[in-house]
């Protein structure tokens, strides 16, 4: 983890090749490359904004700043990807595509895989956590089962 301010915008290009980045994502990303998952934050009123957006959908402030998140949340809904996008390319284990809605406001939530079980071990509503994965080259979030007794 570092400091996302110490991250360059040509970090951030150079790491997301095929994303389009905008001035409404660019500090999530800078985020990403900084290990940390960041989501735009309405200053008026708290209300948590993704995907990213650079007016308060609530009380219409644009007064919106990139937060750190607690990495909490819990498995809202998922599917299993068994096919690679080379249609002869099956995977020995489909990748886990979750909506992890997080901890920080209902109805928040954030796309990323599952990790760190079985997958006939995910459930919804199955209290997870953030962590790190390498993927591509770089690290990306992900979510792996909460230790019993957390979120
Ligand atoms: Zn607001």
């Amino acid at each position: 983890m570092r400091d996302p301010d110490s991250v360059t915008d040509a970090e951030v290009f150079a790491a997301f090749p095929g994303v389009l980045i905008d001035r409404d994502n660019v500090e999530h990303y800078r985020g990403l490359v900084a290990g940390r998952l960041l989501i735009n934050r309405c200053q008026a009123c708290g209300c948590w904004i993704y995907p990213h957006r650079p007016l308060c959908p609530k009380c219409l402030s644009w007064d919106v700043r990139p937060t750190e998140v607690s990495g909490e949340g819990h498995v809202f809904m998922f599917t299993l990807i068994h096919q690679e996008r080379d249609p002869n390319g099956l995977l020995n284990r489909p990748i886990v595509a979750a909506a992890v809605e997080l901890a920080e406001q209902p109805g928040l939530r954030y796309l990323a895989p599952v990790v760190g079980c079985e997958v006939d071990e995910i459930r919804l509503e199955m209290p997870v956590r953030l962590t790190w994965i390498e993927q591509g080259g770089r690290m990306a979030p992900a979510f792996e089962p909460a230790p019993a007794g957390e979120a």
